[in-house]
C-alpha cells in the first residue's frame, strides 16, 4: 500500500488524540444501565445485565443449550447400552412424533437422530410396554401409532 495521502475513512482515528470523543461502532459499556448484548443501548433494570428482550433471549438460549446437552448425554448412554428414560428428550421427541404423524418407523428416527435402528426399536419397546405407544413390525422397521385414550 503506498504512503500517505491519508485516505478519508482513516482520517477520523488517525488525527485523534487521547481524551477526543471518537464514534465508533463498538457497543457503549458503561458501568451499569445499558445493556450488554452486542450493540444493544436499551437500559437496563435493577442491576440487571441485559434488557428485559435480552433478559428473554438469554434465557431462551439459555434453555436450547441444555436441552442440546441433556440430549447428547442421553444419546451417548442410549449408544453404550443405558437404559431408556421415558421422561428423555428422545423418548418425549419419539411420543410426539408419533400422536402427530399417526405412525412412525424406527428407520425414520434412526435417520433423523443419525442413531442405530436397535437402539431406536429398544426406545420403542420401553414407549409400548410402559403403554404409550403400540407396536408392529414391518419389514426390517418397527412402526409406532398412538395408543387410543380412552375419552
Ligand atoms: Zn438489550
Amino acid at each position: 500500500m503506498a504512503n500517505g495521502p491519508y485516505t478519508t475513512y482513516c482520517a477520523p482515528r488517525a488525527f485523534t488524540r487521547p481524551g477526543d470523543a471518537v464514534e465508533t461502532n463498538q457497543p457503549r459499556r458503561t458501568k451499569g444501565g445499558e445493556c450488554h448484548a452486542e450493540g444493544c443501548v436499551v437500559r437496563t433494570r435493577e442491576g440487571k445485565p441485559f434488557c428485559p428482550a435480552h433478559v428473554a433471549r438469554m434465557d431462551y438460549v439459555r434453555q436450547v443449550i441444555e436441552r442440546v446437552q441433556s440430549f447428547e448425554e442421553e444419546m451417548k448412554k442410549l449408544q453404550r447400552g443405558g437404559g431408556v428414560r421415558l421422561n428423555g428428550v428422545l423418548a418425549q421427541d419419539i411420543l410426539g412424533l408419533v400422536e402427530a404423524r399417526g405412525v412412525l418407523y424406527t428407520v425414520h428416527i434412526a435417520n433423523e437422530y443419525k442413531l442405530d435402528a436397535t437402539v431406536v426399536a429398544k426406545v420403542f419397546r420401553a414407549l409400548e410396554k410402559a403403554g404409550f405407544v403400540t407396536l408392529r413390525r414391518e419389514g426390517p422397521c418397527l412402526a409406532a401409532f398412538p395408543v387410543k385414550r380412552a375419552s
